[in-house]
């Protein structure tokens, strides 16, 4: 390996690497290759014990800094994580798969990017004066006290920050347990952010599968979680969360729509599908799966799609020009190989790809159905792989009636060149995240999150200040207390 990709230690906790052997072996398999690259050991309750521990002590004193003096090392974190994009973009390819085309864009520097947000707004956060007559109620704005953080694999350097950067601002402790299947990143961030100042304790990084999550999220001293991960573990984390009655981010699945009208401009339109499908390998939260399509444009749209499709370059993530990488693991490629043939099992036609590519590690061909309905499989269930759906319509009401019709809500576009009606399908999306002629952007300046089963609470933006704070209300009599007796 000509990176050293085997971490100093499996966790890190209290400002430092940590180890127990006894937690149950995690192999790394690097998805290009097939190949082991790194080994780390689940967290035994002893080591959940010292994170909970250090998160705890370490809490109130954080708590007593100034929000300038907060933010400041937020920010110089940030700047590290800059520093080292290239190193850590590597890193995030060897843990995901994903092309450094891709990483080098899109993980270290958006880590960075909600690290140096939230840390210019930890000065700001203030609470208000109500004035009552002469009498007065002020608000303080305090943190929850122990955040836990919970991650997928698809973007784990990106989640480690989204969710560490708020929490810390705010005054948190937080906790973070990576995905299994991508332990490496996360410890990179802790140990960036233990290098730019901050004190032992308040970012810890442990490792482990759901039960490290589930004792994590049980233990009566954690006061908030904020879980990135498919709806199926969202209700189970959510239902543990609330038999303590703790605050809690959801950020679950979706099966988005997208819509293209008959008067979108078609490069464009085909360039968002893209995005929304194949970026990541189809292994994105918000992907718009459900293309629909309107029916006088569609044959044009499949096959400038192919064209587009064609010109992909597959091959070594680590190469700058591979723009589509393997799936994260060979259990999620066969996910998603098992759709394609319920697709075609369903009579959807096999318009692009579909297939395992014959190479070493977890490889699939992007992968386009035509002609699918809205009651196949591969149109309700999230696959989280490159397949894309592509439905026909005729209308307005009759597409977005059908856009609505799942249980998801995380995201929604739609592609015209019609202004109002474009503001007007927006408006009636059942969706937290929304796009007009784009898709799949997420900067850090705006609310990010889902609606019906895609979740609760949203990342990034002011609105996350909201779900690592409480307020507190401070009530201040200046005349006399009336009293009935
Ligand atoms: P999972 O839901 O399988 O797992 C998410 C995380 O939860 C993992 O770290 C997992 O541990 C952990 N976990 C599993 N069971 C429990 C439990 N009972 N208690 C506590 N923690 C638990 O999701 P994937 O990792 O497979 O990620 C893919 C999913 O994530 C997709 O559905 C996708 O839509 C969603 N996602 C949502 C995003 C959003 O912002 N809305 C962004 C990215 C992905 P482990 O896997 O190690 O066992």
């Amino acid at each position: 390996m000509p990176y050293d990709t085997q971490p100093k230690a499996s966790h890190f906790i209290d400002g430092a690497y940590v180890e127990d052997t006894e937690g149950t072996p995690i192999d790394v398999i690097y998805s290009a290759t097939g190949e082991k690259i790194a080994q780390v050991h689940a967290a035994t309750p002893a080591i959940v014990e010292q994170a909970i521990a250090a998160a705890k002590r370490a809490q109130p004193e954080w708590a007593a800094m100034s929000g300038t003096e907060r933010g400041r090392i937020l920010r110089r974190a940030a700047d590290i994580l800059r520093e080292r994009n290239h190193d850590l973009s590597v890193l995030e390819t060897y843990d995901t798969g994903k092309p450094y085309q891709e990483t080098s864009v899109a993980d270290a520097t958006s880590g960075a990017d909600a690290l140096e947000y939230f840390g210019g707004m930890a000065a700001t956060l203030t609470g208000e004066h109500i004035q009552l007559g002469e009498n007065w109620v002020y608000t303080r704005r305090e943190p929850l006290g122990v955040c836990v953080g919970i991650g997928a694999w698809n973007y784990p350097t990106q989640i480690a920050c989204w969710k560490g950067a708020p929490a810390l601002a705010c005054g948190n402790a937080m906790i973070f347990k990576p995905s299994e299947t991508t332990p490496l990143s996360a410890l990179k961030v802790a140990e960036i952010l233990h290098e730019a100042g901050l004190p032992a304790g308040l970012y810890n990084v442990v490792q482990g599968m759901g039960e490290v999550g589930s004792a994590l999220v049980t233990d009566p001293r954690v006061d908030k979680v904020s879980l990135t991960g498919s709806v199926p573990t969202g209700r189970k984390v959510y239902a543990a969360a609330a038999e303590g009655i703790k605050h809690v981010t959801m950020e679950l699945g979706g099966k988005s729509p997208l819509i293209v009208f008959e008067d979108a401009d078609i490069e464009n339109a085909i360039g968002g599908a893209i995005l929304g499908n194949f970026y990541s390998s189809g292994q994105v939260c918000s992907n718009g799966t459900r293309v629909f399509v309107h029916r006088d444009i569609k044959e044009k749209f499949l096959s400038r799609l192919a064209e587009r499709l064609d010109k992909a370059v597959i091959g070594d993530p680590m190469d700058p020009d591979t723009s589509f990488g393997p799936m994260v693991s060979e259990r999620q490629m066969q996910i998603a190989l098992d759709y394609v043939e319920k697709g075609k099992a369903e009579g959807a036609r096999l318009a692009y790809g579909g297939a395992r590519i014959d190479r070493d590690g977890f490889y699939m061909q992007p992968t386009v159905f035509a002609d699918v309905t809205d009651d196949m499989v591969i149109a309700r269930e999230e696959i989280f792989g490159p397949v894309m759906a592509v439905l026909d319509f005729e209308d307005e009401e009759e597409v977005i009636a059908r856009a609505n019709d799942t249980e998801f809500g995380l995201a929604a576009g739609v592609f015209t060149n019609d202004l109002t009606r474009a503001h007007r399908v927006a408006a009636r999306f059942e969706a937290g995240t929304c796009y007009i002629n784009t898709y799949n952007d997420a900067p850090v300046e705006a609310p990010f999150g889902g609606s019906k089963n895609s979740g609760v609470g949203r990342e990034n933006s002011k609105a996350a200040i909201e779900h690592y704070s409480q307020l507190k209300s401070v009530f201040v009599r200046m005349d006399d207390v009336e009293a009935p007796f």
